[in-house]
């Protein structure tokens, strides 16, 4: 057992046979990371937060206190930072193979520049939403410390959904999940019920829905997808979910059903705004989220404006609302006639 500078008692929780939490407060709105170690046959490692030197140090001590030298596997949930940024560094040191979604690869293994790109990418969609490209820059001018939190990770082989994967003594089947990433994975423990669920299931906070950007498969938003990821979810018998952030969720059910309430609330918070005349993301982003406009440019612009455009487009596809784009703006109006 390695002595240092952190109460490994304190971050290390068992939550089941040879099940573990390592729960990592960290000073930010999320509260903590939580990453899970299944023990026995095939040690197994469920995320490992992001690159940060001291991380690595609190993540390997943890290991080491549970008398864990090398790992089978890494599973991913998915590509944010905050769930894979230090998975090359782990898998580096124990000797695991990386495992996580096929879609999830290109993010995975680009590091840095690859997430560079896409911001560069999604700068330049600010006009069709009716907000200012230069504002939007410095939105993610202001998230470039975070591109400091990912070091490229080389996927050993990739997931689709439906596989079976030894973890410990157990076996997990990964469940496609997509929405707040297009290859979300979520983790499924048949026997005891316990569902792994990364940022797709969270106990007291619904994740934002990625945007497509370019397009993918005809899609710019992950909201409807997320929502049927939701329903897919009540497929299963699950006693227990793990999240990502935040604590385990006991009534899986219930919390299932709270969020697709949350999702039709805001659904109808969108009709009413587009009712009310706002025709552009933006303007619908700001009756959703009044709080966020006079911030200091920072990620919750584009989280309000990713929220927006995914209830916009539902509303668009299920007839709702109309969609009239003015050359590059996208326009959503009421029904006429
Ligand atoms: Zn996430
Ligand atoms: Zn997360």
């Amino acid at each position: 057992m390695r002595s240092g500078r952190f109460d490994y008692s304190s971050i290390v929780k068992p939550i089941g046979d040879n099940i573990y939490n390592i729960d990592i407060p960290i000073p930010h709105d999320l509260k903590n990371f939580n990453l899970y170690v299944l023990l026995g046959k095939e040690p197994t490692l469920i995320d490992t937060g992001p690159y940060h030197p001291t991380l690595e140090e609190v993540v390997t001590g943890c290991l080491n206190y549970l008398g864990v030298d090398s790992l089978s596997r890494i599973l991913i949930t998915h590509s944010h930072m905050d769930h894979c940024g230090l998975a090359g560094r782990i898998a580096h040191i124990t000797g695991a193979e990386v495992l996580a979604h096929e879609l999830e690869r290109e993010r995975m293994e680009g590091g840095r520049e690859h997430m560079a790109g896409e911001y560069e990418r999604y700068a330049s969609i600010a006009p069709s939403f009716g907000f200012p490209e230069e504002m939007l820059r410095q939105v993610f001018e202001s998230m470039q410390p975070w591109l400091d939190l990912i070091k490229p990770c080389p996927l050993s082989s990739s997931l689709q959904g439906g596989e079976l994967i030894p973890a410990g003594d157990y076996e997990l089947e990964a469940i496609h999940t997509p929405g707040h990433t297009a290859g979300h994975l979520c983790y499924f423990e048949r026997k005891r019920g316990l569902l792994f669920s990364g940022d797709h299931l969270m106990r007291s906070i619904t994740p934002n829905p990625e945007l497509y950007w370019p397009p993918r498969d005809g899609r710019i938003t992950g909201l409807g997808q997320f929502i049927e990821s939701l329903q897919l979810l009540k497929d299963y018998e699950i006693s227990r979910a793990f999240p990502g952030h935040g604590r385990a969720i006991k009534q899986v059910a219930r919390r299932i059903g709270f969020n697709l309430l949350h999702h039709e609330r805001r659904l109808e918070s969108t009709r009413e705004a587009v009712m009310e005349g706002n025709s552009t993301v933006w303007e619908v982003a700001v009756k959703l989220f009044p709080q966020v406009p006079g911030q200091p440019p920072g990620v919750d612009y584009f989280l309000a404006l990713k929220e927006a455009l995914g209830h916009l487009v539902i509303l668009e596809e299920a007839g709702a609302i109309a969609r009239k784009d003015e050359r590059d703006l996208f326009r959503f109006l009421p029904l006429t006639g």
